[in-house]
């Protein structure tokens, strides 16, 4: 007996800084935001067939802060926005207690998430206390280290 898989797949692909530098009202970062489009594909036997959707995630690129656009906005802003090509940065997680033995801690959250702006050289440290396990999203609001 033949099993046809189908569904859908999202695939992800940044469309990089554009318009003003802004303060975001989640972490007060002044920068351009960040462009994610979302390409939402029907597949058949994990062949792409039909685009049926798209969105674009508009977000502050330290902290992840932002709103959902709708494919066509989201679109327009990328298309008719300057780009912003003198923002770069590198995320990075620091563990802190990496040379400690193991047992000593029921639970390591020693992990802290950086975002090293690579213009300025400043190095922000976003988000504190995670465990290897942490999935970190989009949002940074709990145990941030922001000021
Ligand atoms: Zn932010």
């Amino acid at each position: 007996m033949a099993v046809i898989v189908w569904g859908t797949h999202v695939f992800n692909s940044n469309k990089g800084f554009h318009g003003d530098k802004v303060k975001c009202p989640n972490c007060d970062r002044v920068y351009a935001p960040s462009y994610v489009k979302s390409a939402y594909w029907f597949h058949l036997e994990f062949i792409p067939l039909i685009p049926y959707k798209s969105t674009y995630f508009k977000a502050c690129p330290i902290c992840g802060y932002g709103v959902e656009l709708k494919g066509k906005e989201g679109k327009a802003e990328v298309k008719e926005l300057p780009e912003v090509t003198d923002q770069q940065f590198e995320p990075y997680v620091n563990h802190i207690l990496a040379n400690k033995p193991k047992g000593l801690l029921k639970t390591d959250n020693s992990f802290e998430f950086h975002v090293k702006d690579l213009t300025s050289g400043e190095d922000i440290c976003v988000k504190q206390n995670m465990t290897k396990d942490n999935k970190y999203r989009v949002i940074v609001t709990n145990k941030s280290c922001l000021t």
